[in-house]
Formats: C-alpha cells, sequence, structure tokens
C-alpha cells in the first residue's frame, strides 16, 4: 500500500514537472490505481479480522473467569487439572487437590440478603489466594464451593497448606457495614495416585470435604488412603499418620 501510494505520488510530481511525458503518466496510472484500490481493501480486511481476532481472544478469557471473583471457573480449571495429571502420569510427578466449602454460608445470605453474601465469597477469594503457596490453582467451582490444585504437593504437604487457609480464614475478619463476619471454612485434601483421573480425586477431595463438614466445620480432612507419589512410585512416608487417621 505505502509502495504503491508512493509511486502514485511520484508519478503525479514528476508529470507537473515536465520529467515524464502525459503519455507515460497515462500508462503508469491505470495500473498504480488498481494496485492503490486492492491495497487499500486489503489493509481494511486486516484490520477487521484483527478486530476479530481480538474478540475472540477475550471471549475465550470470559469464558474462563468467574465473573464475580476474578477467579478461575469450572471450566478453567478442569482444563488445567486434566494438563496436570497427564503430567504426573508421564513424570510421576505429585499434584493433590483441595476441595473448599464455606461453613453456613446460607444462613449470610438469608439474614444479610445476597449482597452481603456475594462480598463474602469476594473476601473468601482474595483471603484464600493470599494464604497460598506459589504454584497453586485456586478457581471457584460454583455457590461458595472453590477448589485448589496443588501441582507437585504430596498429600502431607496438601493437608499443611488446607490447615493454614483454614487459619487465614479464622484470622482475616470480614466487615460488611457495621456487621462483622467471622467466615470459616472446610476442606477436604486428597492426592492423585498413577492412573486417577481428575473425576476420581475430585471423588476423593469431596468425600474428606464430607468428613470435615461431618466433624463440626471450620477444619479439614485428608482422604482416607494416604499413599504418598514419588519419582519411585508410590511408598510410606516415616512421617505419615496410619492409614485411616484424619486431620483436623
Ligand atoms: P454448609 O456449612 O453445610 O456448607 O452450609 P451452607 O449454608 O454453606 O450450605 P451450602 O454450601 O449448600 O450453601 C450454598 C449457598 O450458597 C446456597 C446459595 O444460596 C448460596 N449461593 C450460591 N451461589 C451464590 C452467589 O453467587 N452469591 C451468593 N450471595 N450466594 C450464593
Ligand atoms: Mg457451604
Amino acid at each position: 500500500g505505502i509502495f504503491v501510494h508512493g509511486i502514485e505520488t511520484a508519478s503525479n510530481l514528476l508529470q507537473v514537472a515536465g520529467t515524464i511525458s502525459r503519455e507515460t503518466y497515462l500508462v503508469i496510472e491505470p495500473g498504480v490505481l488498481v494496485l492503490v484500490i486492492f491495497s487499500g481493501l486489503l489493509w481494511n480486511f486486516g484490520l477487521v479480522l484483527m478486530v476479530i481476532d481480538r474478540l475472540n481472544a477475550e471471549l475465550a478469557a470470559l469464558a474462563m473467569r468467574d465473573p464475580l471473583t476474578g477467579l478461575a471457573n469450572r471450566r478453567a480449571f478442569h482444563e488445567r487439572l486434566d494438563d496436570e495429571l497427564r503430567l504426573s502420569e508421564a513424570t510421576q510427578r505429585p499434584c493433590s487437590l483441595l476441595v473448599i466449602d464455606l461453613d453456613k454460608f446460607k444462613q449470610i445470605n438469608d439474614v444479610h440478603r445476597h449482597l452481603a453474601g456475594d462480598a463474602c465469597l469476594v473476601h473468601v477469594a482474595t483471603t484464600v489466594t493470599l494464604a497460598l503457596p506459589p504454584g497453586g490453582l485456586l478457581a471457584r467451582m460454583g455457590g461458595d464451593e472453590f477448589s485448589v490444585l496443588l501441582p507437585g504437593k504430596d498429600l502431607v504437604a496438601a493437608a499443611e497448606i488446607a490447615a493454614d487457609l483454614v487459619r487465614a480464614m479464622r484470622a482475616a475478619r470480614m466487615r460488611w457495614g457495621t456487621t462483622e463476619f467471622a467466615l470459616t471454612l472446610s476442606i477436604g485434601a486428597a492426592a492423585w495416585r498413577p492412573g486417577w483421573s481428575g473425576d476420581a480425586l475430585n471423588a476423593d477431595a469431596d468425600a474428606a470435604l464430607y468428613r470435615a463438614k461431618a466433624h463440626g466445620r471450620d477444619g479439614h480432612a485428608v482422604a482416607r488412603d494416604r499413599r504418598v507419589i514419588s519419582p519411585e512410585g508410590p511408598m510410606p512416608r516415616p512421617n505419615l499418620p496410619r492409614p485411616g487417621y484424619e486431620i483436623f
């Protein structure tokens, strides 16, 4: 486009200056004019493609985010979980999952209304994000349920992180107007085992969450089978509690 516009300008100037004859100018001009029009069309077509591409990227990003908290949503979490489990399967690197549920959240909605409930969910997202170790992926799975993917962490490490999150939530009181909420979390932790799908890992963590709730909430539980995945394969760890033992 720039090149043919340059030729167009140069041929105009040369013709005005009398350097080229009118006949030569009329030979050059039609071809240059066609190229000017064609380059203009190409230019606009490229611009439209760029705008479409940018909109697509924005839509794809929106489809992966929870609009209230700005965290990854269920779809983004499952995509990442599948990727991490494929990596663990190939390298035997440990990988753990925390399933988090806010305690007695329905009461907050019922007593203080939905807007206060929304503020609590944002507060939980911020508190957990700040308390997470680097590399952990926090997502809002829906309602008052969150999940944390912990690549490279075995069950012992995951249980420690769960305990940290429970403590962080206890300490981070939330103000809503004149009301102060003491929010608490229940967490179920589970570690991936070779051959396991994301669903199996989720089911294990969910079962642990159920036990944390049944045990009185504001705490965490770990999945019953606590074999740790190491590069050498499953092995008992001396500092591990006995299988079936639950940490709260
Ligand atoms: P539990 O300790 O057993 O978890 O009790 P709970 O009251 O927290 O029970 P549950 O987890 O089943 O409650 C989830 C509630 O979350 C129900 C629904 O009213 C509320 N909820 C779901 N999505 C939203 C949301 O986007 N905003 C608000 N404010 N509330 C939501
Ligand atoms: Mg709840």
